[in-house]
């Protein structure tokens, strides 16, 4: 292994693309700088070399309730991202280093061997990807984190990050009457400086053709179907998907079917790509702008918007409260959820879809079979859990990040909070009155049939 030179590492963590990404290029740029002298470099300095690299989780890592933190069909779709990814950097010729293992692990690890001067990541503001930070900074490693994932530039924001507006609706508005935007989505890298020489033990990495993905078989009732050539998780799909959805004009119905249950385009569908950052919010809003000066801008095209603002408020309170957030109270000093009203039992039947209740059963289904549910049904189920079988809110938080392929820990914990009222939902929390649900959206059946549930 070549060890002179001085190595910037760029670990990819919930960002699994190329465009729109200012990490990766924070990383390119001191690399750049250091190459060009520009940082009155010694003779290793200019030749500074660049590593990509992705550090695969610990599948097999079980969560606090005793089950896979990520189902097969999540493993499949976060493996086709970055099996994407591996194979746009090899089309670059700077093929990205993929370790089977954390990158706590392989980042210390990699150091021993060779000179990283620094490691770029972005940053992600929940406790477990912070501590994976610290952890790193405490081997020795110089760690640069880079925010990037939320719509809006928290620098741009009218107030300061410590103020952030209590409640969703006055935070939109704020924005709003500021007229604030999101930064313009920057360029594609077309080139990348060297790589260092690497010998690297065989069981430390993966080839392209060891990262075998199978997959999964189509399940035809799906509103995602993953697994037809399509819906894979790369961010090539994720961008002929966006265009796909903007070019069929899906925008000016977006508002009056967003509440539907089934059916690929009810919804945007962008949501399990944003997670894996496969694609990035500010590129999708670059697009809809250009799709609202074609087509013009309605309720629709607005509320997709409005949408986006309620992810970035989850990321926004996440940067505010930080573990607050996963505390069984949440924001609330109020009483703690009682731990004896929280049956694994009934728990267990929660999520197989085996309540009694067909509603909920059909969604729990559709969840464990297809790794998506509508928007509107995750806050029938959550509410269902949380407040007529009294199980605890962290439990189902911890269900849904197994099973959605869209597990984004901002926006799950952030609705799982909103619901429980342990947020900052003015109104304490969200009830959804089933019967009213099946009345208003499956008065047919359609769906609970289509789940074998009715
Ligand atoms: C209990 C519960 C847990 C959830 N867990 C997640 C999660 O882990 N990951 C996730 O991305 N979303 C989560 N959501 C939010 C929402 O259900 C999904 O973002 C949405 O259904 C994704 O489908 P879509 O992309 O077609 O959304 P669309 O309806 O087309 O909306 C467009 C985009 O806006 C954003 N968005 C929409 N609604 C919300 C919301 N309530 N909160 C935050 N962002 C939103 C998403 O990025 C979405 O892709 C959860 C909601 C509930 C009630």
């Amino acid at each position: 292994m070549n060890s002179k030179s001085n190595t910037i590492v760029f670990w990819f963590r919930c960002d699994l693309r190329l465009h729109d990404h200012p990490a990766l290029q924070k990383a390119l740029d001191i690399v750049r700088n250091a190459r060009s002298g520009l940082d009155a470099g010694t003779a290793a300095s200019k030749d500074t070399r660049f590593l990509p690299i992705i550090c695969l989780p610990d599948f097999l890592e079980e969560s606090a309730w005793g089950f896979s933190r990520m189902s097969a069909l999540r493993r499949y779709w976060y493996l086709s991202a970055v099996r994407d990814l591996a194979e746009q950097f090899d089309n670059l010729a700077c093929p990205v280093l993929i370790c089977p293992e954390s990158a706590t692990t392989a980042l210390p690890r990699l150091a021993q061997s060779l000179n990283i001067t620094e490691v770029v990541c972005e940053e992600i503001a929940a406790p477990f990807e912070q501590e994976e930070v610290t952890a790193l900074r405490a081997s020795g490693l110089l760690v640069t984190t880079v925010w990037q994932s939320s719509l809006l530039d928290p620098a741009d924001l009218p107030w300061i990050s410590a103020e952030l507006p209590a409640v969703f609706t006055e935070f939109r508005q704020m924005v709003e009457r500021a007229k604030i935007l999101p930064p313009k989505p920057i360029a594609v890298p077309t080139s990348f400086p060297p790589r260092p020489e690497l010998d690297i033990p065989a069981h430390l990495q993966l080839t392209l053709d060891q990262l075998v993905i199978t997959e999964p078989t189509p399940e035809p009732r799906s509103s995602f179907a993953i697994g037809s050539g399509l819906f894979n998780g790369g961010e090539r799909a994720a961008l002929s998907h966006l265009n796909r959805y903007l070019n069929d004009r899906l925008p000016h119905t977006y508002k009056q079917t967003r509440n539907q249950l089934m059916g690929l385009d009810y919804s945007s569908k962008w949501s399990p790509w944003l997670a894996t950052g496969a694609l990035s919010a500010r590129k999708i809003f670059a697009e809809l702008k250009k799709f609202e000066a074609h087509h013009g801008a309605n309720d629709g095209s607005y509320w997709l918007w409005f949408e986006l603002l309620w992810r970035d408020y989850f990321r926004f309170l996440h940067v505010q409260y930080g573990l607050q957030l996963y505390r069984a109270r949440g924001l609330h000093d109020g009483p703690l959820p009682d731990k004896s009203a929280h049956r694994v039992e009934v728990f267990q039947r929660w999520c197989d879809g085996e309540t009694g209740e067909a509603l909920i059963d059909a969604a729990m289904r559709e969840l464990k079979s297809t790794g998506y549910l509508s928007n509107r049904l995750r806050q029938v189920v959550a509410s269902y859990f949380i407040y007529q079988l009294h199980g605890d809110w962290r439990a189902g938080a911890a269900w849904f990040e197994a099973q959605l392929l869209d597990y984004d820990v901002y926006s799950n914990q952030g609705n799982w909070l909103y619901i429980a009222g342990r947020g900052t939902d003015p109104r304490g929390g969200r009830i959804f009155n089933v019967q009213k649900q099946v009345h208003d959206r499956d008065r047919d059946g359609v769906y609970r049939r289509t789940w074998g549930t009715l």
